[in-house]
């Protein structure tokens, strides 16, 4: 070993689902909304001036943290912006779980939860779902650092009910509570609510899935004033210019066109019921999702034998080879036409 090497952070990275660029794939592996963004982004990109790309960004990206404050009903100074909601949860951590006890998140849980913890040096302590993938408030009674779960939880996409998740950020006044609403929208009840009667939480979500604008990087927390200040210092502590001027412009668009974000909701929570249905006179077993994706098991096909027999059809869905979930598949919510096809190929592979 070369004597710098002793000096380096040496890190795992998270592994992101395959991006693969075929003519006629079915991508279900990363949650992506199969729906183009809100025709308002079209306009928005229409009217914007290359000219002002000589200058920096608008370090405070203004026009898009006031639309998410008009939409949602909240102050300015209540809301935080970042490049896509990973970026926003990884300041949450630099900004908030510094005091060296260990952060508690669920031991079936989005991947990244645990990545943050082992770049910046943060002790974590996973807690295990229940045998129904649910969350058991109880765990995060304990001492700790902080807390962060998704609400629905991925890749389960089973929601814990907002008293429950009320009790656990009462039942942690001392730290700092993230609730990672990737999902909400897609039949949760949010807990923004919850920022005007504790001053521990934080609400963090994105334009990826719901809002189909998972390539243009955008995320948003919401928080009390004081959260939002102590995260904007080590913000601009970091990188002041984190969001270019297409994208919050394109971003304030898309939030003020709420009926086709409505349409567009409606229609993948209605595939996502016929699907299940679907699924289940197969032979699949899967728990009640609320997100835009299920997490299927087959009861005598393994998941990884299915996961190659859809991929050699360009059907892309997702595996985790991971304890307790070795055997389940996630696949996201496609259109109506995508899903009639992901569906008849089972059917075909199956009998
Ligand atoms: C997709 C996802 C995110 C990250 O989304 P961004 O694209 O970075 O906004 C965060 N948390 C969960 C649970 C997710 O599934």
């Amino acid at each position: 070993m070369r004597s710098w090497e002793k000096n380096v952070r040496r890190v795992v990275p998270y592994t992101p689902g395959e991006q693969p660029n075929e003519p006629g794939m079915i991508k279900l592996n990363t949650n992506e909304n199969p729906y183009p963004p809100s025709p308002q982004v079209l306009e928005a990109m229409r009217r914007f001036d290359t000219g002002s790309l000589q200058l920096y960004p608008d370090p405070t990206a203004g026009s898009l943290v006031k639309a998410l404050a008009k939409r949602y009903g909240r102050k300015a100074s209540e809301v935080f912006v970042g490049v896509g909601s990973d970026d926003v949860l990884a300041m949450c951590y630099l900004t908030f779980f510094n005091s060296g006890k260990p952060i508690l998140f669920p031991d079936i849980t989005y991947s990244f939860y645990d990545v943050w913890a082992n770049l910046f040096g943060i002790p974590f302590e996973e807690q295990p779902l229940d045998d129904n993938f649910c969350i058991r408030k109880e765990d995060y009674y304990r001492e700790n650092g902080g807390v962060i779960f998704p609400n629905p939880n991925a890749p389960t996409g089973v929601l814990l009910p907002l008293a429950d998740v009320e009790d656990i950020i009462r039942r942690n006044p001392d730290v700092i509570c993230i609730v990672d609403e990737a999902y909400i929208d897609f039949g949760g009840t949010s807990a923004l609510p919850l920022i005007d009667k504790y001053d521990n939480v934080l609400v963090v979500q994105t334009f990826s899935k719901s809002r189909s604008m998972a390539g243009a990087r955008i995320g948003y927390a919401f928080g009390s004033e004081c959260l939002i200040r102590y995260l904007n210092d080590v913000k601009y502590s970091f990188n002041s210019y984190t969001m270019d001027q297409w994208t919050i412009s394109c971003g304030a668009a898309a939030v003020e066109d709420e009926a086709y974000f409505r349409e567009t909701l409606d229609k993948i929570i209605a595939t996502r019921i016929w699907v299940k249905k679907e699924l289940e006179v197969l032979g699949f077993t899967m728990p009640d999702s609320k997100s835009n994706f299920l997490f299927i098991s087959h009861r005598s096909v393994p998941a990884r034998e299915l996961f190659k027999a859809l991929r050699a059809e360009h059907i892309y869905v997702r595996y985790f080879d991971k304890p307790r979930i070795d055997n389940m598949l996630r696949v996201t919510i496609g259109t109506d036409e995508q899903m009639e096809r992901f569906v008849t190929f089972l059917k075909e592979y199956l009998c």
